[in-house]
């Protein structure tokens, strides 16, 4: 499907789910595409078993009214995010996004993709049933890895494993479902992308601060990702002022080395574990007590990222930027140090023209944001 065409239909069928009852002639105004383009898609969605198109009584004088409206009886999609603590969160919900279940449930914690996919695939069926995995449209999952879409090939960037995993494949092949994986930023940023400017005239960013660092580049609404597929690698640029503090990934000098939730705690000289939450809180609290030396490590975080963040501004111009952490005490703890190098990089022309908001991680995020990849999908193909 061509990309104008697969953004076409995301558009409208989006714009039928958020406004519950819509006619086509209201879908071509608010699209702002031709009627013969909208009557084309909508045609497809009809088939698709997506969306009906219902005859409304007529009001007084005039033809009855026809609405076009979300199937209620259509295909349910399953959310899916995967810590990388072993907790896996999942959502069940219709195209409108009405949950029909959530469940929480553990895996062995994974920092190593090898044994995921099979581990999480019997997660799943123990915790709904094959029954009622069966009864899913698709499942989106999200996984804190470098990802190549469209095929969903993860590359375990924390483990350090340089052979990619066809995570999606195995998947689908265990479930017998359609299952789209993707990397955590674009997942996020998917579920945030309609609280963001909709601008055609440049990228809204989507930034997330966790155990890495990682960026979604949206456009009209739309992931972009680079040749061959594969996510922004954000937390991996080369900052001067990470120096040569060793990263995960196996360089020195990465964002991510400094800022990231990983990066924070080994400077701090711990072993990160699947215990890194509560890891994280103890170091930043003991920050917020006023220990100098933790206070200091996160206030370099703050200034890598600033800087990471002007040379991104100076490099793309974006519209918009939101910053969302895992963790507040991040953002509190980090930010007076993102303000002052945020300020120092960025071209001054460039300074203080896309909004910069701080927002909180909730697991809501991450579920959303893989329905809204499943939902992407059926365009991509369809
Ligand atoms: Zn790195």
């Amino acid at each position: 499907v061509e990309p104008t065409r697969r953004a076409n239909r995301q558009r409208i069928l989006e714009t039928i789910i958020r406004r519950e009852s819509v006619s086509r002639t209201e879908l071509a105004r608010i699209a702002g595409l031709a009627q013969a383009t909208v009557s084309d898609i909508v045609a497809e969605l009809i088939v698709d078993r997506l969306v009906l198109e219902d005859r409304l009584p007529a009001s007084g004088r005039g033809r009855p009214r026809m609405r076009l409206h979300v199937n209620p009886q259509g295909p349910s999609i399953g959310g899916v995010f995967l810590s990388p603590d072993g907790q896996v969160d999942m959502l069940v919900t219709d195209l409108r996004g009405e949950p029909s279940l959530e469940t929480r449930f553990h895996i062995a914690p994974c920092f190593d993709g090898r044994a995921l996919a099979p581990q999480l695939a019997e997660g799943l069926v123990a915790a709904i049933g094959e029954a009622r995995l069966a009864t899913l449209l698709a499942i989106g999952v999200s996984v804190n890895a470098a990802v190549q879409t469209p095929a969903g090939l993860v590359h375990w960037t924390l483990s350090g494993d340089a052979e990619a995993e066809p995570m999606q494949a195995m998947l689908e092949q265990r479930l017998g479902i359609a299952a789209h994986v993707d990397n955590v930023a674009n997942i996020i940023g998917r579920s945030l992308r309609w609280t963001m400017a909709e601008r055609s005239d440049g990228e809204t960013c989507v930034i997330i601060v966790g155990p890495g660092i990682g960026m979604c580049r949206l456009q009209g609404g739309v992931v972009q990702n680079g040749a061959d597929g594969f996510n922004p690698e954000f937390g991996h640029v080369k900052l001067g002022a990470a120096g040569e503090t060793p990263c995960y990934c196996g360089a020195s000098g990465c964002l991510a080395a400094v800022a990231s939730i990983f990066g924070l705690l080994s400077q701090a000289g711990q072993r990160w574990s699947e215990q890194f939450a509560s890891q994280f809180d103890q170091l930043a609290n003991r920050a917020l007590g006023g220990d100098e030396r933790a206070r200091a490590l996160f206030h370099r975080a703050g200034r890598a990222l600033g800087s990471a963040v002007a040379n991104h501004i100076n490099a793309c111009s974006p519209a918009e930027i939101a910053i969302v952490s895992m963790s507040s005490l991040w953002s509190d703890l980090a930010r007076a140090g993102f303000e002052a190098q945020l300020r120092a990089d960025t071209l001054p022309l460039l300074h203080g023209r896309a909004p910069i908001s701080f927002r909180s991680f909730s697991p809501e995020l991450y579920v959303r944001g893989a329905i809204a990849l499943v939902l992407d999908r059926l365009h991509e193909t369809g």
